[in-house]
Protein backbone atom coordinates (compact mmCIF):
# COMPACT_ATOMS: atom_id res chain seq x y z
CA UNK A 1 0.00 0.00 0.00
CA UNK A 2 1.99 2.76 -0.99
CA UNK A 3 1.22 6.83 -0.53
CA UNK A 4 0.88 7.21 -4.29
CA UNK A 5 1.34 10.46 -5.61
CA UNK A 6 -0.39 12.52 -2.60
CA UNK A 7 1.88 15.78 -1.78
CA UNK A 8 3.51 15.62 1.15
CA UNK A 9 2.49 18.14 4.75
CA UNK A 10 4.86 20.98 5.50
CA UNK A 11 6.34 19.87 9.18
CA UNK A 12 6.36 23.87 10.10
CA UNK A 13 2.45 23.94 9.26
CA UNK A 14 1.07 20.78 11.54
CA UNK A 15 3.89 20.91 14.16
CA UNK A 16 1.90 23.61 16.03
CA UNK A 17 -0.68 22.08 16.50
CA UNK A 18 1.21 19.71 18.76
CA UNK A 19 1.47 21.59 21.99
CA UNK A 20 4.03 19.46 23.66
CA UNK A 21 6.17 19.44 20.54
CA UNK A 22 7.58 22.66 21.75
CA UNK A 23 8.77 21.48 25.48
CA UNK A 24 12.27 20.75 26.33
CA UNK A 25 13.82 17.91 28.04
CA UNK A 26 16.63 18.26 29.85
CA UNK A 27 17.16 21.50 28.69
CA UNK A 28 17.28 20.58 25.20
CA UNK A 29 14.44 21.09 22.70
CA UNK A 30 11.76 17.53 22.88
CA UNK A 31 12.39 15.24 19.69
CA UNK A 32 10.06 13.00 19.99
CA UNK A 33 10.29 9.68 18.23
CA UNK A 34 8.37 7.30 20.24
CA UNK A 35 4.86 7.94 18.28
CA UNK A 36 3.81 3.81 18.04
CA UNK A 37 4.20 3.58 21.82
CA UNK A 38 1.78 6.66 21.64
CA UNK A 39 0.77 9.26 19.81
CA UNK A 40 1.11 13.33 20.67
CA UNK A 41 -2.32 14.79 20.62
CA UNK A 42 -3.21 18.17 18.84
CA UNK A 43 -4.44 21.08 20.17
CA UNK A 44 -8.01 20.11 18.62
CA UNK A 45 -8.37 16.95 20.52
CA UNK A 46 -7.56 18.47 23.80
CA UNK A 47 -9.84 21.32 23.39
CA UNK A 48 -12.85 18.61 22.19
CA UNK A 49 -11.90 17.20 25.81
CA UNK A 50 -11.64 19.87 27.73
CA UNK A 51 -14.85 21.56 25.91
CA UNK A 52 -16.61 18.24 27.29
CA UNK A 53 -15.83 18.47 30.56
CA UNK A 54 -16.19 22.20 31.02
CA UNK A 55 -19.29 22.53 28.76
CA UNK A 56 -21.62 19.80 28.51
CA UNK A 57 -20.16 17.09 31.24
CA UNK A 58 -22.98 14.51 31.62
CA UNK A 59 -23.86 10.68 31.01
CA UNK A 60 -24.34 9.25 27.30
CA UNK A 61 -27.98 7.62 26.60
CA UNK A 62 -29.35 8.26 30.34
CA UNK A 63 -29.80 11.86 30.70
CA UNK A 64 -33.29 13.94 29.21
CA UNK A 65 -31.17 17.21 29.80
CA UNK A 66 -29.85 19.24 27.76
CA UNK A 67 -25.97 18.19 28.60
CA UNK A 68 -27.02 14.77 28.37
CA UNK A 69 -28.32 15.62 25.21
CA UNK A 70 -25.17 17.07 23.85
CA UNK A 71 -23.02 14.45 25.50
CA UNK A 72 -24.68 11.56 23.78
CA UNK A 73 -24.28 13.55 20.85
CA UNK A 74 -20.86 13.93 20.61
CA UNK A 75 -20.03 10.56 21.97
CA UNK A 76 -22.64 8.81 18.86
CA UNK A 77 -21.34 11.78 16.95
CA UNK A 78 -17.44 10.20 17.32
CA UNK A 79 -19.24 6.66 16.21
CA UNK A 80 -20.14 8.19 12.86
CA UNK A 81 -16.66 9.93 12.93
CA UNK A 82 -15.02 6.84 12.93
CA UNK A 83 -17.13 4.83 10.77
CA UNK A 84 -16.58 7.09 7.65
CA UNK A 85 -12.28 6.87 9.19
CA UNK A 86 -12.18 3.15 9.03
CA UNK A 87 -14.76 3.38 5.51
CA UNK A 88 -17.26 0.80 7.44
CA UNK A 89 -20.29 0.63 5.57
CA UNK A 90 -23.02 1.38 9.16
CA UNK A 91 -22.20 2.99 12.44
CA UNK A 92 -23.71 0.00 14.07
CA UNK A 93 -20.77 -1.97 12.80
CA UNK A 94 -18.61 -0.03 15.29
CA UNK A 95 -18.04 -1.13 18.80
CA UNK A 96 -16.54 1.14 21.19
CA UNK A 97 -13.97 -0.53 23.27
CA UNK A 98 -10.94 0.79 25.48
CA UNK A 99 -8.43 -0.29 23.06
CA UNK A 100 -7.09 -2.93 20.79
CA UNK A 101 -5.96 -5.56 23.40
CA UNK A 102 -9.98 -5.24 24.90
CA UNK A 103 -11.24 -5.26 21.45
CA UNK A 104 -9.03 -8.62 20.24
CA UNK A 105 -10.20 -9.87 23.78
CA UNK A 106 -14.09 -9.27 23.15
CA UNK A 107 -13.27 -11.16 19.89
CA UNK A 108 -11.53 -14.16 21.67
CA UNK A 109 -14.26 -14.57 24.43
CA UNK A 110 -17.53 -13.71 22.38
CA UNK A 111 -16.93 -14.99 18.68
CA UNK A 112 -13.70 -17.52 19.47
CA UNK A 113 -14.60 -19.22 22.39
CA UNK A 114 -18.29 -20.62 21.99
CA UNK A 115 -16.87 -22.08 18.47
CA UNK A 116 -13.76 -23.61 19.24
CA UNK A 117 -13.26 -27.16 20.19
CA UNK A 118 -10.47 -29.69 20.29
CA UNK A 119 -8.74 -29.79 17.57
CA UNK A 120 -9.25 -26.67 15.75
CA UNK A 121 -6.51 -24.04 15.34
CA UNK A 122 -5.95 -20.09 15.14
CA UNK A 123 -3.46 -18.49 13.32
CA UNK A 124 -1.18 -16.20 14.22
CA UNK A 125 1.91 -14.47 12.67
CA UNK A 126 5.14 -14.26 14.34
CA UNK A 127 5.29 -10.65 14.65
CA UNK A 128 2.06 -10.03 16.31
CA UNK A 129 2.06 -8.13 19.86
CA UNK A 130 1.56 -10.10 22.61
CA UNK A 131 -2.33 -8.59 22.61
CA UNK A 132 -3.10 -10.70 19.08
CA UNK A 133 -1.08 -13.92 20.79
CA UNK A 134 -2.18 -14.12 24.74
CA UNK A 135 -5.97 -13.61 24.47
CA UNK A 136 -5.62 -16.84 21.83
CA UNK A 137 -3.47 -18.72 23.95
CA UNK A 138 -6.68 -18.03 27.02
CA UNK A 139 -9.47 -19.12 24.63
CA UNK A 140 -7.51 -22.08 23.30
CA UNK A 141 -6.48 -23.52 26.45
CA UNK A 142 -9.84 -23.35 28.09
CA UNK A 143 -11.10 -24.77 24.60
CA UNK A 144 -8.45 -27.53 23.37
CA UNK A 145 -7.70 -25.60 20.21
CA UNK A 146 -4.25 -25.22 19.48
CA UNK A 147 -2.34 -21.88 17.95
CA UNK A 148 -0.39 -21.98 15.19
CA UNK A 149 2.29 -19.20 14.18
CA UNK A 150 2.87 -18.43 10.07
CA UNK A 151 6.82 -17.62 9.66
CA UNK A 152 8.38 -14.56 8.82
CA UNK A 153 11.96 -14.38 7.12
CA UNK A 154 15.13 -12.26 7.86
CA UNK A 155 13.88 -8.78 6.55
CA UNK A 156 10.49 -9.28 9.12
CA UNK A 157 8.18 -9.69 6.07
CA UNK A 158 5.21 -12.29 6.14
CA UNK A 159 5.90 -15.59 4.35
CA UNK A 160 2.69 -15.05 2.47
CA UNK A 161 2.81 -18.26 0.69
CA UNK A 162 2.92 -20.78 4.02
CA UNK A 163 0.12 -18.61 5.15
CA UNK A 164 -1.59 -19.36 2.97
CA UNK A 165 -0.50 -22.84 3.30
CA UNK A 166 -1.35 -23.03 6.73
CA UNK A 167 -5.18 -22.32 6.33
CA UNK A 168 -5.97 -25.73 6.70
CA UNK A 169 -9.43 -26.93 7.80
CA UNK A 170 -9.08 -26.97 11.46
CA UNK A 171 -7.90 -23.22 11.58
CA UNK A 172 -11.04 -20.94 12.23
CA UNK A 173 -9.82 -18.07 12.35
CA UNK A 174 -6.25 -16.06 11.68
CA UNK A 175 -5.31 -12.80 13.14
CA UNK A 176 -2.61 -10.46 12.14
CA UNK A 177 -1.25 -6.95 11.99
CA UNK A 178 -2.18 -4.75 9.34
CA UNK A 179 1.77 -2.85 10.51
CA UNK A 180 4.26 -4.25 13.03
CA UNK A 181 4.97 -2.17 16.10
CA UNK A 182 8.23 -3.30 16.28
CA UNK A 183 9.62 -4.32 12.51
CA UNK A 184 6.93 -1.55 10.79
CA UNK A 185 6.16 -4.56 7.97
CA UNK A 186 2.86 -3.49 6.17
CA UNK A 187 1.45 -7.01 5.55
CA UNK A 188 -0.64 -7.11 2.53
CA UNK A 189 -3.61 -7.56 4.37
CA UNK A 190 -6.14 -7.95 1.22
CA UNK A 191 -4.80 -10.97 -0.11
CA UNK A 192 -4.29 -12.49 3.15
CA UNK A 193 -7.99 -11.72 4.21
CA UNK A 194 -9.10 -12.77 0.73
CA UNK A 195 -7.61 -16.10 1.29
CA UNK A 196 -9.09 -16.90 4.94
CA UNK A 197 -12.64 -15.70 3.43
CA UNK A 198 -11.69 -18.11 -0.12
CA UNK A 199 -11.23 -21.17 2.77
CA UNK A 200 -14.02 -19.91 5.15
CA UNK A 201 -11.78 -18.72 7.92
CA UNK A 202 -12.50 -15.62 9.95
CA UNK A 203 -10.16 -12.82 9.83
CA UNK A 204 -8.84 -10.08 12.59
CA UNK A 205 -6.59 -7.39 11.61
CA UNK A 206 -5.16 -5.67 13.80
CA UNK A 207 -4.39 -2.20 12.69
CA UNK A 208 -3.14 -0.65 16.20
CA UNK A 209 -0.41 0.84 13.82
CA UNK A 210 -1.64 1.10 10.45
CA UNK A 211 -4.74 3.65 11.56
CA UNK A 212 -2.03 6.19 12.47
CA UNK A 213 0.16 6.25 9.11
CA UNK A 214 -2.55 4.79 6.71
CA UNK A 215 -5.87 5.50 4.75
CA UNK A 216 -8.09 2.33 5.75
CA UNK A 217 -10.77 1.33 3.85
CA UNK A 218 -12.13 -2.09 6.09
CA UNK A 219 -14.72 -3.11 3.37
CA UNK A 220 -11.81 -3.35 0.87
CA UNK A 221 -9.55 -5.34 3.50
CA UNK A 222 -12.37 -7.68 3.28
CA UNK A 223 -11.46 -9.16 6.83
CA UNK A 224 -13.79 -10.30 9.83
CA UNK A 225 -12.75 -7.91 12.40
CA UNK A 226 -10.07 -5.00 12.20
CA UNK A 227 -9.11 -3.12 15.62
CA UNK A 228 -7.55 -0.25 16.22
CA UNK A 229 -6.67 2.15 19.07
CA UNK A 230 -7.01 5.86 19.41
CA UNK A 231 -3.95 6.43 21.80
CA UNK A 232 -1.86 6.00 18.74
CA UNK A 233 -3.57 7.95 16.33
CA UNK A 234 -4.16 11.28 18.08
CA UNK A 235 -6.71 10.45 20.27
CA UNK A 236 -6.99 9.72 24.35
CA UNK A 237 -5.64 6.59 25.71
CA UNK A 238 -8.74 4.21 26.84
CA UNK A 239 -10.16 4.46 23.38
CA UNK A 240 -10.48 2.21 20.54
CA UNK A 241 -12.63 0.37 17.98
CA UNK A 242 -14.02 -3.06 16.84
CA UNK A 243 -15.05 -2.96 13.56
CA UNK A 244 -17.07 -5.89 12.56
CA UNK A 245 -19.01 -7.61 9.96
CA UNK A 246 -22.50 -7.26 11.11
CA UNK A 247 -23.17 -10.75 10.87
CA UNK A 248 -20.91 -11.94 13.12
CA UNK A 249 -22.44 -8.75 16.28
CA UNK A 250 -25.35 -10.43 15.54
CA UNK A 251 -24.36 -13.84 16.17
CA UNK A 252 -21.79 -12.78 19.35
CA UNK A 253 -23.20 -13.57 22.69
CA UNK A 254 -22.50 -10.34 24.85
CA UNK A 255 -18.96 -10.18 27.00
CA UNK A 256 -19.93 -7.72 29.36
CA UNK A 257 -23.31 -7.59 31.34
CA UNK A 258 -24.57 -4.64 32.83
CA UNK A 259 -25.83 -1.53 32.26
CA UNK A 260 -26.88 -0.20 28.94
CA UNK A 261 -26.43 -3.33 27.24
CA UNK A 262 -29.96 -4.22 27.97
CA UNK A 263 -33.28 -4.39 26.59
CA UNK A 264 -35.44 -5.28 29.13
CA UNK A 265 -33.90 -7.17 32.81
CA UNK A 266 -36.21 -9.41 35.20
CA UNK A 267 -34.81 -11.83 37.40
CA UNK A 268 -35.97 -15.07 35.30
CA UNK A 269 -33.39 -13.46 32.36
CA UNK A 270 -32.42 -10.47 30.04
CA UNK A 271 -33.06 -9.76 26.58
CA UNK A 272 -30.19 -7.55 25.23
CA UNK A 273 -29.68 -4.40 22.92
CA UNK A 274 -28.76 -4.80 19.04
CA UNK A 275 -25.25 -4.05 18.84
CA UNK A 276 -23.18 -2.44 18.91
CA UNK A 277 -24.76 -1.59 22.17
CA UNK A 278 -24.89 -5.12 23.48
CA UNK A 279 -21.29 -5.28 23.82
CA UNK A 280 -20.85 -1.53 25.33
CA UNK A 281 -22.00 -1.94 29.13
CA UNK A 282 -21.61 0.20 31.52
CA UNK A 283 -20.51 4.28 31.44
CA UNK A 284 -18.01 4.34 28.61
CA UNK A 285 -15.39 6.93 28.12
CA UNK A 286 -16.58 9.49 26.64
CA UNK A 287 -14.71 12.46 27.49
CA UNK A 288 -11.56 9.87 25.47
CA UNK A 289 -14.21 9.25 22.25
CA UNK A 290 -15.19 12.90 21.86
CA UNK A 291 -11.19 13.24 21.64
CA UNK A 292 -11.05 10.73 19.45
CA UNK A 293 -13.66 11.99 17.00
CA UNK A 294 -11.91 15.06 17.12
CA UNK A 295 -8.63 13.57 16.25
CA UNK A 296 -9.99 11.36 13.18
CA UNK A 297 -11.49 14.36 11.98
CA UNK A 298 -7.75 15.91 12.30
CA UNK A 299 -6.03 13.28 10.31
CA UNK A 300 -8.94 12.79 8.16
CA UNK A 301 -8.56 16.44 7.35
CA UNK A 302 -4.93 16.37 6.62
CA UNK A 303 -5.65 13.87 4.62
CA UNK A 304 -4.07 9.90 5.25
CA UNK A 305 -2.15 9.55 2.07
CA UNK A 306 -0.66 12.79 2.49
CA UNK A 307 0.37 11.37 5.92
CA UNK A 308 1.33 8.60 4.74
CA UNK A 309 3.63 10.44 1.83
CA UNK A 310 5.44 12.24 4.49
CA UNK A 311 5.99 9.49 6.98
CA UNK A 312 7.55 7.53 3.64
CA UNK A 313 9.67 10.29 3.02
CA UNK A 314 10.68 10.58 6.13
CA UNK A 315 11.31 7.21 6.67
CA UNK A 316 13.87 6.68 3.97
CA UNK A 317 15.54 9.28 5.29
CA UNK A 318 16.01 8.66 8.39
CA UNK A 319 16.38 4.48 7.19
CA UNK A 320 19.54 5.83 5.15
CA UNK A 321 21.17 8.15 7.76
CA UNK A 322 20.68 5.18 10.80
CA UNK A 323 22.82 2.90 7.85
CA UNK A 324 25.83 5.28 8.10
CA UNK A 325 26.08 5.35 12.08
CA UNK A 326 29.08 2.38 12.55
CA UNK A 327 27.32 -0.64 13.75
CA UNK A 328 24.03 0.15 13.54
CA UNK A 329 21.32 -2.59 11.97
CA UNK A 330 18.19 -1.88 11.68
CA UNK A 331 15.40 -5.09 12.54
CA UNK A 332 13.06 -4.97 9.44
CA UNK A 333 13.54 -4.10 6.38
CA UNK A 334 10.46 -5.15 4.67
CA UNK A 335 9.69 -3.58 0.80
CA UNK A 336 6.43 -1.96 2.62
CA UNK A 337 7.29 -0.23 5.68
CA UNK A 338 5.08 2.35 8.06
CA UNK A 339 7.31 4.98 9.76
CA UNK A 340 8.84 2.45 12.77
CA UNK A 341 12.50 1.85 12.46
CA UNK A 342 14.26 -0.58 15.33
CA UNK A 343 17.78 -1.34 15.81
CA UNK A 344 20.35 -2.37 17.25
CA UNK A 345 24.03 -1.37 18.12
CA UNK A 346 27.16 -3.48 18.48
CA UNK A 347 28.05 -3.47 21.85
CA UNK A 348 25.75 -1.46 23.18
CA UNK A 349 22.71 -2.31 24.96
CA UNK A 350 19.82 -0.89 23.86
CA UNK A 351 18.13 0.33 27.40
CA UNK A 352 21.53 2.26 27.83
CA UNK A 353 21.00 3.79 24.30
CA UNK A 354 17.73 5.05 25.08
CA UNK A 355 18.50 6.22 28.32
CA UNK A 356 21.28 8.62 27.14
CA UNK A 357 19.56 9.58 24.40
CA UNK A 358 16.67 10.84 26.72
CA UNK A 359 19.36 13.16 28.45
CA UNK A 360 19.79 14.51 24.90
CA UNK A 361 15.82 14.84 24.48
CA UNK A 362 15.90 12.44 21.91
CA UNK A 363 12.63 10.28 23.22
CA UNK A 364 13.05 6.56 21.55
CA UNK A 365 11.59 3.17 23.13
CA UNK A 366 14.00 0.00 24.51
CA UNK A 367 12.72 -3.55 25.12
CA UNK A 368 11.28 -6.35 23.50
CA UNK A 369 7.84 -3.81 22.54
CA UNK A 370 5.50 -6.61 23.62
CA UNK A 371 6.67 -8.65 21.02
CA UNK A 372 8.68 -11.36 22.52
CA UNK A 373 8.27 -13.95 19.86
CA UNK A 374 9.62 -11.47 17.88
CA UNK A 375 12.72 -10.75 19.87
CA UNK A 376 13.02 -14.73 20.29
CA UNK A 377 13.16 -14.63 16.01
CA UNK A 378 15.93 -12.40 16.05
CA UNK A 379 17.77 -13.81 19.23
CA UNK A 380 17.51 -10.32 21.08
CA UNK A 381 16.17 -9.50 24.14
CA UNK A 382 15.57 -6.07 22.93
CA UNK A 383 15.71 -3.35 20.67
CA UNK A 384 15.89 0.36 20.31
CA UNK A 385 13.52 1.90 18.59
CA UNK A 386 12.69 5.42 16.70
CA UNK A 387 9.16 5.18 15.74
CA UNK A 388 8.06 8.47 13.25
CA UNK A 389 5.28 10.39 12.21
CA UNK A 390 4.17 13.38 9.78
CA UNK A 391 5.20 15.80 12.72
CA UNK A 392 8.77 15.12 13.15
CA UNK A 393 11.13 16.72 10.93
CA UNK A 394 14.46 16.01 9.11
CA UNK A 395 15.96 18.23 12.02
CA UNK A 396 15.00 15.92 14.11
CA UNK A 397 16.15 12.49 12.28
CA UNK A 398 19.64 14.42 12.37
CA UNK A 399 19.37 15.17 16.03
CA UNK A 400 18.58 11.23 16.65
CA UNK A 401 21.66 10.40 14.37
CA UNK A 402 24.11 13.19 16.64
CA UNK A 403 23.20 11.89 19.70
CA UNK A 404 23.15 8.64 19.05
CA UNK A 405 26.95 8.85 17.71
CA UNK A 406 27.37 11.08 21.16
CA UNK A 407 26.34 8.43 23.44
CA UNK A 408 27.67 5.52 21.81
CA UNK A 409 31.21 7.17 22.02
CA UNK A 410 30.63 7.36 26.32
CA UNK A 411 28.72 3.87 26.05
CA UNK A 412 31.17 1.54 24.37
N1 LIG B 1 -1.24 -4.26 18.74
C1 LIG B 1 -0.22 -3.51 18.32
C2 LIG B 1 0.41 -3.80 16.98
C3 LIG B 1 0.27 -2.47 19.13
O1 LIG B 1 1.31 -1.73 18.72
C4 LIG B 1 -0.34 -2.23 20.38
C5 LIG B 1 0.14 -1.13 21.30
N2 LIG B 1 1.51 -1.13 21.52
C6 LIG B 1 -1.42 -3.02 20.76
C7 LIG B 1 -1.84 -4.03 19.92
C8 LIG B 1 -2.12 -2.82 22.08
O2 LIG B 1 -3.01 -1.76 21.98
P1 LIG B 1 -3.64 -1.02 23.26
O3 LIG B 1 -2.64 0.02 23.65
O4 LIG B 1 -4.89 -0.45 22.74
O5 LIG B 1 -3.88 -2.02 24.31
Amino acid sequence: MKPGNAKPLDPAQVRPDFPVLSRQVHGKPLVYLDSANTGQKPRVVIDAVEGYFSRFNANVARAVHQLGEEATSAYEGARDTLTAFLGARHRDELVLTSGTTMAINLVAYSYALPRLKPGDSILVTTMEHHANIVPWQLVAERTGATLKVAPINESGELIVDRFIEMLTPDVKLAGFTHVSNVLGTINPVRQLARACRERGIASLVDGSQAAPHLPLDVQSIGCDFYVITGHKMAGPTGTGVLWARPEHLEAMPPFFGGGDMIRKVSFDGTTFADPPHKFEAGTPNIAGFVGLGAAATYLSGLGMDRIAATEQALLDYATEALQQVPGLRIVGQAAHKAAVISFLIDGVQSHDLATMLDLEGVAVRSGHHCAHPLMDFYGVPSTARASLAFYNTREEVDRLVAAILKVCKLLR
